[in-house]
């Protein structure tokens, strides 16, 4: 598997399960890849994060704008790092 695909995988799996065929091929890219280990542990950290801001967002509508911004950011720097790839 080329690194882009598992970047894809990766981006995928944080909305939806993988099959069983695409989470064995991640599994393994991620033992033989060290870049994509790395951006695997970022992508889990920033859901994670962007998760926390949007239950943010129910209850207080002024970080809204803010939680906004910063999925900008991200996706910039998520797509920064595929183009460098
Ligand atoms: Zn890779």
């Amino acid at each position: 598997m080329a690194c882009r695909e598992a970047t894809v995988l990766i981006e995928k799996k944080q909305e939806r399960k993988l099959d069983v065929y695409e989470k064995l091929a991640l599994r393994f890219h991620l033992v033989v890849c060290n870049g994509c280990r790395r951006y695997n542990e970022q992508s889990v950290f920033l859901n994670e994060l962007i998760r926390k801001s949007s239950l943010m967002d129910i209850t207080d509508f002024s970080k809204m704008r803010l939680a906004d911004d910063a999925k900008i950011r991200i996706q910039q720097l998520v797509e920064n790092k595929l183009n460098n790839m």
